[in-house]
């Protein structure tokens, strides 16, 4: 019997809700899941890729204002999926009848279903996954990489970060050119959300900034409303994004 939980919505096993979590820390953002595993027929564009374990679609729309993200970051949420071991691709409507998202196969997974278990191979041989079998639009960096060899080499990334640690991510995600500068900085803004002491406080700096970006600032008035309502700052943090900038 598959052993799945209900997480955020979907059904997913463990090895995958640990994977999900990972590339979220990989790239410092939290993801919406549209479909998760153990879904057989639930979705018929998913052509039986979805109906055992290790599969995963996550949204690459904006929850609150439904807007498609820019190219940048769909780009980084394929490749932090890439980075910890799952056989992702961006999917676009243009392709089928099914809205922007990453789809996403957990390499290794031992309930695989056998239609994802064919995408692992395509992604492997540098293919689209899909029926038109293209080739494949991502980086092939990661190909190799496998849940098991990421946890071991981050062993402590379920760990808060210090400053240190997350000036070194920042530079990680800079040198591999995952992100505009933009990026970066939006970035720093989720790390002081992340250290922040209360729920309430990350949610009001969230808000603080997604309000500032609604009303036309700049990033940097942006940062300065959601830095505001934060109390204890990590000095480093705010260096470290200003160094960025
Ligand atoms: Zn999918």
């Amino acid at each position: 019997m598959p052993k799945f939980v209900r997480y955020r919505g979907v059904r997913l096993n463990q090895r995958t809700i640990d994977m999900i979590e990972a590339a979220e820390w990989v790239c410092g953002l939290t993801f919406v899941l549209t479909q998760g595993s153990y879904n057989p027929g639930g979705v018929q564009g998913s052509a039986g890729t979805h109906d055992g374990g290790g599969a995963v679609d996550i949204s690459l729309k904006d929850a609150r204002t439904g807007m498609l993200f820019p190219r940048v970051r769909r780009e980084r949420i394929r490749n932090a999926t890439r980075q910890v071991g799952f056989a992702s691709w961006v999917r676009d409507p243009s392709q089928a009848n099914w809205p922007w998202h990453t789809h996403a196969i957990a390499i290794g997974d031992r309930e695989l279903s056998p239609a994802a278990r064919d995408q692992v191979t395509a992604y492997k041989n540098g293919r689209n996954g899909l029926a038109s079998n293209g080739r494949d639009d991502g980086p092939r960096t990661w190909v190799n990489v496998t849940w098991e060899k990421w946890e071991k080499a981050h062993p402590n990334w379920r760990e808060p970060f210090t400053a240190a640690q997350y000036a070194k991510l920042m530079q990680e995600i800079k040198t591999q050119g995952a992100a505009t500068r933009q990026e970066i900085r939006r970035q720093a803004i989720w790390m002081l959300r992340y250290s922040a002491q209360t729920v309430d406080e990350r949610a009001a700096a969230d808000r603080a900034f997604d309000d500032a970006i609604a009303a036309g600032q700049s990033l940097e008035q942006a940062i300065a409303a959601a830095t505001a309502v934060l109390s204890p700052i990590n000095a480093a943090l705010l260096k470290a994004a200003k160094e960025n900038g």
